[in-house]
């Protein structure tokens, strides 16, 4: 059920297509790191996010900040109040300006 078994990922596969609906889902999925768990399956997620289409993230200027978060809290880190508070406003005002919630 959990499974993407439908499409086997957001933006994997073709160059050109950027799938708005996997963006909105990778950015969601920030928000389980900010909540403080960091999976390795979710980690590979937003890893594979960046790589495969790093404009969807750079366009709202949230990369750096992912990548850093990403970075801490895989190590085991907590992430410092103001990078969470920072990117919680900002996943939130994307996620709203995008109309995915
Ligand atoms: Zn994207």
């Amino acid at each position: 059920m959990s499974e993407f078994s439908r499409s086997s990922g957001p933006c994997g596969g073709g160059g050109d297509s950027h799938d708005p609906a996997g963006c909105a889902e990778v950015i969601a999925e920030v928000w389980t790191l900010l909540d403080g768990e960091c999976t390795p399956e979710t980690r590979r997620k937003l890893r594979q996010h960046l790589e495969a289409c790093p404009e969807c993230l750079r366009h709202y200027g949230l990369e750096e900040r992912i990548k850093a978060l990403i970075a801490t809290k895989c190590k085991g880190e907590k992430a410092p109040e103001g990078l969470r508070e920072r990117l919680r406003l900002e996943i939130r005002r994307t996620t709203i300006i995008r109309g995915g919630f």
